[in-house]
């Protein structure tokens, strides 16, 4: 995904935070004055956390590099590790959809919260949303997209999934049924995205580089490497 592509994500989800708030509560009055004043509440946290990074980095108590090496582990390593594992593994399939959890732990992640694994399939395109904050599997995935927390996302993905779907680049078949999960504060969703086809010969390693955070969210099919 290039910086351009983000900044186009942004506009689109910024442009339509009115609408998506007009039609959450079913009147215009009075709910739009509540979506401009989150959205002020967060970009004031946003302030503050920078402001805080900035203080404990010069105390030399902290190392942002080392954050973002944290950040990146997850996002890249764990998830794509239980993605892959799935596509290479039946049994592990079988046990990661039964009972995530305990897939989990066979892997040695650690969680403080209830994983569930939903698989995308030909049929059915599953979608994670956190409609009420910004609750995120983040044991497997690490730190949620800014977008993923912003209102008119968690709006729009309950009200408008497809439609959401396609700002991001995802076009379904009309004959695809669309699930949409909604994150709460003792479970925690995870896509598994279809095995793209021309994989057959992968290690686990090239594997794991195919998926992408976006795909386990459920925002994005991963494409064919060939
Ligand atoms: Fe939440």
């Amino acid at each position: 995904m290039s910086p351009q592509d983000k900044v186009s994500r942004r506009e689109f989800l910024t442009k339509t935070s009115l609408a998506a708030s007009t039609a959450v509560a079913g009147a215009a009055t009075g709910q739009v004055g509540a979506q401009e004043a989150e959205e002020y509440v967060q970009s004031d946290y946003s302030v503050r956390a920078k402001a805080l990074v900035a203080v404990l980095t010069k105390k030399n108590l902290i190392n942002p590099a080392e954050i973002d090496e944290v950040i990146e582990f997850y996002e890249t390593k764990v998830g794509p590790h239980i993605v892959a594992r799935s596509w290479v593994d039946p049994e592990f399939r079988e046990r990661l959809l039964s009972d995530a959890n305990a897939a989990a732990t066979e892997l040695g992640i650690e969680r403080r919260r209830d994983l569930a694994a939903v698989a995308n399939t030909p049929q059915v395109h599953n979608l994670v949303v956190c409609t009420l904050c910004s609750c995120y599997p983040w044991a497997i995935l690490g730190l949620p997209p800014t977008w993923y927390k912003d209102a008119p996302y968690r709006a729009r993905a309950v009200i408008d999934p497809r439609g959401v779907l396609k700002e991001f680049g995802t076009e379904l078949d009309e004959g695809v049924e669309v699930r949409v999960w909604d994150s709460t504060a003792e479970v925690r969703y995870v896509v598994i995205p279809e095995r793209p086809q021309g994989t057959d010969g992968m290690t686990d390693g090239q594997l794991q580089d195919l998926v992408t955070r976006d795909s386990m969210i459920g925002v994005e099919k991963l494409k064919s490497p060939v």
